[in-house]
């Protein structure tokens, strides 16, 4: 039955910050309600457009017209105010909490000592993260990575842990966005074609400064490629950590020891930073066993005071990437510049073997860097004063280590498991540091082949050959 009431049709409300001026809405309104203003908006430096309702009859076309969707609206009820205000969606959330968040520190325990194990290089990752406190882990498995996921399915419901299997890597990474975001230490196992699907979720991590682990054990690309070693993800790991300004550490073990106490650093620096880590394995490191010590002390993890935590003292946080003021952007991009510009000066890793008096410098990390040794060994045998370099951090490169030995090195030898992609970060490492005479040489494979020790020795021993 009729009310005799009529519904009024709701008029249109601009919010002057989301405003291009772009005039869409002046050419659709038939009752010329709409004109450009003339004050500039300080927040875009445009002019939004002024609206006179008078003769509105809410007809709505003028919404239609506007592109943007915080621009142009109806008139929102209480309710849809809070929802289109973007200071109450994206600000600081109110809270009744009278008392600040406060941080609730790591503690070391100490840990008796133990025999030696003799451990997989994945299973080492694993135990490394949950000595470092990681009681969370989401993943999908993928040769040769699957190893470190089976374990913590073991072991992370003894210990009150959660294990969650997902539907995909995409899940995968957005789960370490939740679990991170409140604080809690998580990690996943992956490989390369399931590294790529993430990379689009760690932009996210990054964005919002999310801590989390990714252990990435390389395998043969690209595409599907094979399940053999390689390290073709340097570039990935090191250039393209999805979309926007992102760089993350990056950290490259040899050994199933290094993968175990690598697992424990990453911890320590993504919650450091605020920050998701990497750690670069290969294949062989995933599978290959090794005598591995168990540290002195493992982390009762506490809370950062920023934990997006389900309390009253932490319901005021927020974790997002979106700034939607572009000169709120441009300054998170500073402030992570400036994250990036520390993470360069104080976290730089590498391991120099022989390096102080060598005239060739052999430069290669993960499994090469064990036929690298090897083949030092030998040179030394024949003579010759040959280094290994190592980096240990991928990203940032170790530059301030090389530069420190460089002076008496004749050429550098980069032996490596993919088509140059640590090369290309030694070389723009080495132009940053206005170094671009060095004379470099190479040692490649891909495909899932490394180099040889034998292959190493026999490229150096021929260059100098035809240098005499
Ligand atoms: S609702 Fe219709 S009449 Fe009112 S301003 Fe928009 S386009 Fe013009
Ligand atoms: S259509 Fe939207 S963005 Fe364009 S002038 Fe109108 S309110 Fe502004």
């Amino acid at each position: 039955m009729p009310t005799g009431k009529t519904r009024s049709r709701p008029k249109p409300y601009v919010m002057p910050q989301f405003c291009k001026a772009c005039g869409r809405c002046i050419d659709a309104c038939p009752k010329g309600c709409i004109t450009l203003g003339t004050e500039i908006e300080p927040s875009t430096g445009f002019t939004p457009i002024v609206l006179d309702l008078e003769a509105c009859s809410g007809c709505g076309l003028c919404f239609s017209a506007c592109p943007e969707p915080f621009g142009l609206a109806p008139v929102p009820n209480e309710f849809e105010t809070e929802m289109f205000d973007p200071a109450k969606l994206f600000g600081p959330k109110e809270t009744t909490a009278h008392q600040e968040p406060v941080a609730i520190p790591d503690e070391r325990v100490a840990l008796p000592h133990l025999e030696p194990l003799v451990l997989k290089g994945n299973h080492a990752a694993s135990i490394g993260a949950i000595l470092a406190g990681c009681r969370h882990f989401f993943g999908y498995p993928i040769t040769p990575s699957t190893e470190g996921a089976e374990l913590m399915a073991k072991l992370l419901p003894e210990i009150d842990g959660v294990f969650v299997q997902a539907v995909s890597e995409v899940a995968t990474i957005n789960m370490m966005y939740g679990c991170g975001g409140a604080g809690m230490r998580c990690m996943t196992f992956t490989s390369s074609p399931g590294f790529s699907l993430m990379v689009e979720g760690l932009s996210y991590m990054i964005g919002a400064e999310v801590p989390g682990v990714v252990v990435d054990v390389m395998r043969g690309g690209p595409g599907l490629g094979n399940i053999a070693p390689e390290q073709a993800d340097i570039k990935l790991l090191c250039r393209g950590l999805g979309h926007g300004n992102t760089h993350a550490p990056v950290l490259a073990p040899s050994t199933p020891q290094e993968m175990l106490e690598m697992a424990m650093l990453a911890f320590d620096l993504a919650f450091k930073y605020r920050h998701p880590v990497v750690i670069a394995g290969d294949g062989y490191l995933g599978q290959m066993t090794g005598r591995v010590t168990l540290p002195e002390y493992m982390v009762k993890p506490g809370l950062p005071e920023w934990a997006v935590w389900g309390d009253e003292m932490h319901r005021g946080n927020l974790i997002s990437s979106i700034f939607l003021s572009e000169p709120d952007l441009e300054a998170h991009n500073i402030h992570l510049n400036e994250k990036y510009d520390r993470m360069q000066a104080e976290e730089q890793r590498a391991d120099l073997f022989q390096c102080d008096d060598a005239e060739w410098l052999i430069v290669a990390c993960n499994t090469p860097a064990r036929m690298a040794k090897g083949a030092v060994q030998q040179l030394r045998e024949q003579g010759i004063k040959a280094g290994l370099f190592r980096p240990i951090t991928l990203w940032p490169f170790p530059i301030d280590a090389l530069v420190s030995v460089i002076d008496h090195v004749e050429g550098l030898l980069v032996v490596e498991g993919s088509n140059g992609q640590l090369e290309d970060e030694l070389r723009l490492a080495l132009s940053h540091a206005n170094l671009t005479d060095a004379r470099i040489e190479n040692v490649r494979h891909f495909g899932g082949i490394l180099p040889s020790l034998q292959e190493i020795v026999d490229k150096l021993t021929s260059l100098l050959e035809v240098a005499a």
